[in-house]
């Protein structure tokens, strides 16, 4: 047989070309592996980022919630550093609310 790369004639049990090195397509070829599909990198829904970042400032327990469902919900996501953001600031907003209750409250 011939060599699908190079056209050198090989041994029909040969494995690999002895004229370019490469492996031949034969019984004994690594059986061709389909393309890994590329991951489409999906986005983020913009209204739950706009949400949580509105709950942050009013109800910073409740954007909590909503930043770790966007964390969760889109893993490989790009954008889902608003998220991560919008946690931080939320926290931070659940921290002030809870001494500011703490105060009023004593
Ligand atoms: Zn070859």
């Amino acid at each position: 047989m011939f060599c699908q790369k190079c056209g050198k004639e090989i041994d029909n049990e040969a494995i690999i070309c002895v004229g370019c090195g490469c492996a031949v397509a034969g019984k004994y070829a690594a059986p061709a592996t389909p393309a890994p599909q590329k991951e489409v990198a999906k986005s983020v829904n913009p209204a739950l980022v706009v949400w949580s970042w509105i709950c942050a400032v009013l109800m910073p327990f409740i954007s909590i919630i909503l930043s770790i469902i966007g964390l969760s919900k889109y893993k490989n996501a790009s954008g889902r550093g608003s998220f991560v953001a919008s946690l931080i600031a939320s926290s931070v907003y659940f921290v002030f609310y809870l001494i500011f209750i703490i105060i009023m409250a004593s």
